[in-house]
């Protein structure tokens, strides 16, 4: 009962995890997209810090075997029963989120802290793989974009949940750990949000040019923290931890102005923790404020790609065919000048 053109193939090259450690490319059926599903020919697929987490088997939501994938864009290419607003041939991204609805967190707004929380690439087949499935209700149009910043529209969604969440002041000072694709999605959207001056950090100088490049009014190395008193006397409002490093965010609390917040972004492992002195949170009226993934922010972040408020092509250091699925996912993990890894299918890879 599905509008699916005759021309689509019954199989597809997936890369997919079998288990911790376990990467394979391998022949899997082209998926049918059910009642109210659409079926999304991926175009580019973003590898992300939770793909690693899953690949290294500490990430509690992931079920094996499975195909990863949460940042895509790509064209609707079939239409399963029932859908009324999806249409063959548009331009989308998906927010990779499949919250019940149900839940009392979902009921009070918190869908990112769904009870029984689905999501795309993590608890059912992603879009390593040039065909992915998934309900017409998190489909969102991405217009003229790119397919390659159509795919980095999750990550940036991400920022603007947590935006909404760590309320940036105008004028505020803004610091951010990290210089990755986050970090620098971080930078420009914090300057969007009214951000006076923003300085980052990391190890990487290739990472840090691109910052500055980005609109990083300060971008050093951890050797350099002495420079940061230049853009921020008094210390930031606002502290952002983009790199997961548990050491990072110890030392991250000591740069917030009296009144600040101190924003845990990075993803760390399950297990690891950080020594933080309870007493400097007292004394300095600090705010420490976790955020997680998206909540309903993923047409916010296609609306910042589409007005220029933020630049997301220069972010994608590597594009490579799914055949290359494991040497992404280790560039991923061990290139630290890498920055966002993209899978590309078809010839719709513009
Ligand atoms: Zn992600
Ligand atoms: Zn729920």
């Amino acid at each position: 009962m599905t509008d699916q053109p005759p021309t689509l193939p019954t199989s597809m090259r997936a890369g997919r995890i079998l288990g911790p450690g376990h990467t394979v490319v391998v022949d899997v059926p082209v998926p049918t997209p059910g009642p109210g599903d659409v079926l999304i020919e991926v175009a580019r697929a973003g590898i992300c810090g939770t793909d690693l987490h899953i690949l290294d088997g500490d990430y509690e939501l992931a079920r094996f075997p499975m195909t990863p994938g949460h940042e895509f864009a790509g064209v609707v290419v079939a239409l399963g029963e029932g859908v009324r607003r999806s249409a063959l041939g548009q331009r989308v991204t998906a927010d990779p989120n499949l919250p019940c609805g149900l839940c009392p967190e979902c009921q009070r707004g918190r869908a990112n802290q769904c009870h029984d929380l689905a999501v795309v690439g993590v608890t059912r087949d992603g879009a390593f793989a040039p065909y992915v499935v998934v309900p017409e209700r998190v489909v969102v149009p991405i217009g003229e974009l790119s397919f390659a910043a159509g795919a980095l529209v999750e990550p940036l969604a991400c920022v603007v949940w947590g935006l909404e969440r760590v309320r940036v002041r105008a004028g505020d000072h803004a610091l951010v750990f990290g210089a990755g694709p986050m970090g620098c999605l971080l930078i420009q959207a914090l300057k969007a949000s009214g951000a006076a001056r923003v300085a980052v950090v990391d190890l990487a100088p290739s990472r840090l040019a691109l910052a500055r490049s980005l609109g990083a009014d300060l971008a050093v190395t951890p050797d350099e923290l002495a420079a940061l008193a230049d853009v921020a006397p008094l210390g930031f409002e606002l502290v952002v931890e983009a790199t997961g490093v548990p050491s990072v965010l110890e030392g991250a609390v000591e740069h917030a102005r009296p009144g600040g917040t101190v924003w845990v972004f990075g993803v760390a492992a399950g297990d690891a923790m950080a020594r933080i002195s309870p007493y400097t949170l007292f004394r300095r009226d600090l705010a420490l404020m976790g955020t997680f993934a998206v909540n309903q922010t993923v047409p916010q972040a296609v609306a910042l790609i589409q007005g220029g408020a933020v630049d997301v092509e220069p972010l994608v250091s590597h594009v490579l065919p799914i055949d290359a699925f494991a040497e992404g996912l280790r560039l991923a993990a061990h290139d630290p000048t890498r920055m966002k890894i993209q899978f590309s299918f078809g010839d719709a890879s513009s």
